[in-house]
């Protein structure tokens, strides 16, 4: 999908990033893709002295679940290109050591789901379908959730509503204020 957004900018270089990050299972990157997990819905990244790991629930990869169904496609496209973008930064991390803001990088993962949403949208235009709103599950008892894009939203839309999200979510409750560090992942990843 990466294709569909010019070479150069800023779009295609995030999902970008987040598809070579992930590589391909055994090309020997030292990253390890796994399915399951405690959330059949969820995915995470795990990054430590160890190298990365990242699981993608059981939900996303059922054979059962017909790719074609756009619900399903576009929450196995979504859940990888945030993984992805959490791998790249994982990588720059193991190589640098340098601090990141949880904050921050889960801005970056959700803007590029967010990429690769838009991008999912224009392929489902061809088949006259959607637009689709991405929205997210807060993970909260009332099972509420925020829309992080919408048909027509600017970029600073998208980023005021992943702002929200991360605030809203019992998940996360960042705020750029958060000191809270991504790497190395604290045993519940994100
Ligand atoms: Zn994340």
């Amino acid at each position: 999908m990466r294709d569909r957004y010019k070479v150069g900018s800023a779009e295609y270089g995030r999902i970008n990033d987040a598809l070579k990050a992930l590589g391909h299972n055994g090309d020997g990157n030292g990253v390890v893709v796994t399915v399951g997990g405690d959330d059949p819905n969820g995915s995470t990244t795990e990054v430590n002295d160890k190298g990365i790991t990242v699981t993608f629930g059981r939900n996303l990869l059922d054979a059962r679940r017909d790719i074609k169904d756009s619900q399903a496609a576009s929450d196995l496209t979504g859940a990888v290109a945030h993984e992805g973008s959490h791998v790249s930064k994982g990588q720059v991390w193991l190589k640098d050591r340098k601090e990141q803001k949880t904050f921050d990088v889960e801005v970056l993962a959700y803007t590029t789901q967010v990429d690769m949403h838009r991008q999912f949208n224009s392929m489902m235009r061809e088949q006259g379908k959607g637009p689709y709103e991405l929205e997210m599950l807060n993970g909260d008892r009332e099972g509420s959730t925020t829309v992080i894009y919408s048909q027509g939203w600017s970029e600073v839309d998208v980023r005021t509503a992943i702002g929200t999200f991360l605030e809203r979510s019992p998940k996360y409750r960042l705020t750029p204020q958060s000191k809270d560090l991504a790497f190395p992942t604290k045993k519940k990843g994100k």
